[in-house]
């Protein structure tokens, strides 16, 4: 069952009513009314521009990032649905924290509410580094709809995944 594997945590009947979605060939069509915007950030100028706004907006404490881009190599689902990391560089005397966001490079094409909603969980990473309680307000904080979204963004990556499948069959 693929909606099984997007939808790792979520509650059987939604887990079962995506699977019916995919099986009746309507995610496409429920992806495109849920989420019909597309965004134009295109490249790692763009995407650092757009992250930058987010931040400045609502963690305009948190320390500033030295690096944001598109990374291709990035899997979604295996990190949590993003990646941020914090590397400790020695600079003269000081221990610096590197920070940097990568978002993987499907988001290019995503739909703008995904785009902003996998950003908006990356940024709250700046903050609290574990998926708990505080993580998730502050994703909510920054997005209203933030549940909503991630939960939308599991079903684009099934639908993508399905999509795959599908081109591959003879
Ligand atoms: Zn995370």
């Amino acid at each position: 069952m693929l909606a099984a594997r997007y939808l790792a945590g979520y509650a059987p009947e939604l887990i079962a009513q995506a699977e019916r979605l995919h099986l009746e060939g309507r995610l496409a069509d429920y992806l495109a009314r849920r989420l019909p915007e597309p965004h134009g950030v295109r490249d790692d100028a763009a995407l650092f521009a757009y992250v930058q706004e987010l931040k400045a907006r609502h963690l305009r404490n948190a320390s500033p990032l030295q690096h944001v881009g598109y990374d291709a190599k990035l899997r979604v689902l295996q990190h949590a649905l993003g990646t941020h990391t914090r590397r400790t560089q020695v600079q003269g005397s000081r221990l610096k924290m590197r920070r940097e966001i990568r978002v993987a490079s499907l988001f290019k094409q995503a739909p703008a509410a995904l785009l902003r909603m996998i950003v908006v969980h990356e940024l709250a990473h700046l903050r609290e580094l574990e998926h708990n309680k505080a993580f998730y307000q502050l994703c909510q904080h920054m997005e209203p709809d933030y549940a909503q979204l991630e939960f939308d963004l599991r079903l684009y990556l099934m639908h993508l995944d399905a999509q795959r499948k599908a081109e591959a069959a003879p």
